[in-house]
């Protein structure tokens, strides 16, 4: 017999699906954004995805901005991408030895970037881990300095001050305590935390501690704490940080391949000595990346002393994924300025929509990435996290429900950056507008 209540319910198959997955995974879901907890209801389980748009368990579809958190920069189920990967699966799925896409990968990927050597793992994790172990191989120093609100992955080092999550406060020495239960204190004490827009702050550290920190690393546009703009005067803070003998480390994990073929790094006119990758480099398969000049890459194994492995590394359906990906990216010069196009007229409709409604909101976007913070400051205002955290969570929870009740699938969390996709065009930007009109109205 079926429940009556849940056959009424058009979340009736997510519900149990999500009582059936938290019976047998922490939390029932394998990330933790993806729970929804910080805008309530019922996360939706999805069967399938096509193009600018998600089909859940129910059979409900939601134009999608998530883009699985940045790869689906083509949209999904791309005809191409599809095509690469099913054409690599009939080689088989594994080997444990090299073989030929990697190379391609490798190639494109240092033409494409201007890197010299390019290793390939199977996460932006373990990208940005092995990176900094590079570096601190490559220098003979222990310390790294991050930024506070900045997300590099979940390992032990990285997980202090990390975007969203629990924010204690550095102190004058760049001293913090880990965001995560489970990181030991003396992991933490490796890890020096700045301010990020602060330059004075970097360079007050620097000149305290220069000698032995091994690298610093940034996001170049931060995603992770909702999308914040570095000023010029903060990025010529990083690049000075070179003087000491740290490398500059620039996580493109979220924006490589995303605001421009050359990330952030093409963008900005950035020189960071070593690049972390993932997301869109494995078109929607489990790959990560870091490269850099030849003199510092070549310090991991077996060239160097720096040991870094993988089992799945290199995986010939990932590397299908991927190279279909840029080849596709590379194919349509004007993709870029489409997406530009695209975010820009939606953050000039959701900004009338607001005020139509009189629901304050700030919006930062570049390219493709967009946050509408939910507070009352003025556009391109909020650099930092302390500024993000302004923001009325609650507000911003009503919003994404009243989207999601319309079919829009916003990211599901203030702090997050929404993905434009290629798949996004004029009907799915009406689609939007209509609908953020729509929640503004409930958020008062
Ligand atoms: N670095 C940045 C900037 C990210 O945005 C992310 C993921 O969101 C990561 C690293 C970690 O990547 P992954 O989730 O693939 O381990």
């Amino acid at each position: 017999t079926t429940d009556a209540s849940s056959v009424s319910s058009p979340t009736a198959r997510s519900e149990a699906l999500f009582a059936r997955a938290r019976a047998v995974t922490p939390g029932g879901v394998n990330s933790p954004v993806r729970a929804f907890r910080s805008v309530g209801g019922t996360p939706r389980f999805i069967a399938h995805a096509d193009g600018a748009y998600l089909t859940d368990a129910d059979g409900t579809t939601y134009l999608d901005y998530i883009g699985s958190w940045g790869p689906m920069i083509l949209g999904h189920n791309h005809p191409g991408v599809r095509e690469a990967i099913t054409q690599a699966l009939q080689g088989g799925t594994s080997f444990g030895a090299p073989g030929e896409r990697e190379v391609q990968l490798a190639e494109q990927v240092t033409r494409l970037t201007g890197t010299e050597r390019v290793r390939f793992v199977n996460s932006g994790t373990e990208a940005t881990m092995s990176a900094l172990r590079l570096a601190r191989g490559a220098t003979g120093r222990k310390f790294i300095v991050k930024f506070r609100g900045n997300y590099h992955g979940h390992a032990d080092g990285l997980l202090v001050e990390a975007g969203s999550g629990l924010l204690t406060n550095a102190d004058s020495l760049g001293n913090a305590a880990p965001s995560s239960a489970g990181v030991p204190e003396d992991y933490a004490r490796l890890t020096l935390v700045s301010e990020y827009n602060d330059p004075a702050a970097l360079d007050a550290l620097m000149a305290a501690r220069g000698h032995e920190i091994a690298a610093v690393i940034f996001e170049p546009v931060v995603g992770n704490a909702g999308v914040l703009m570095p000023t010029p005067e903060f990025l010529a803070a990083l690049h000075r940080v070179k003087a000491s003998g740290a490398l500059l480390i620039a996580d493109e994990v979220m924006t490589g391949f995303r605001l421009s073929l050359r990330g952030a790094t093409g963008l900005l006119g950035l020189e960071p000595d070593l690049i972390c990758w993932g997301k869109i480099i494995g078109g929607g398969l489990p790959v990560g990346a870091y490269g850099g000049r030849a003199d510092v890459m070549d310090f991991v194994s077996p060239q160097g002393p720096v040991y870094q492995a993988g089992t799945l590394s290199g995986n010939p359906l990932a590397m299908a994924a991927g190279l279909a990906t840029l080849q596709a990216l590379e194919a349509d010069p004007g993709l870029y300025a489409r997406l530009d196009a695209y975010t820009a007229a939606l953050a000039g409709g959701l900004r009338e929509a607001a005020r139509e409604a009189g629901v304050a909101i700030s919006i930062n976007h570049i390219g493709s990435m967009l946050t509408a913070f939910f507070q009352d400051a003025p556009d391109g205002s909020l650099r930092t996290y302390t500024d993000a955290a302004r923001s009325d969570t609650a507000a911003f929870a009503r919003w994404f429900q009243g989207l999601l009740a319309r079919g829009v699938y916003w990211a599901p969390s203030q702090f997050e950056s929404i993905f434009v996709s290629g798949m996004h065009s004029d009907a799915e930007l009406g689609l939007t507008l209509d609908a953020a009109q729509a929640a503004f109205a409930e958020v008062g």
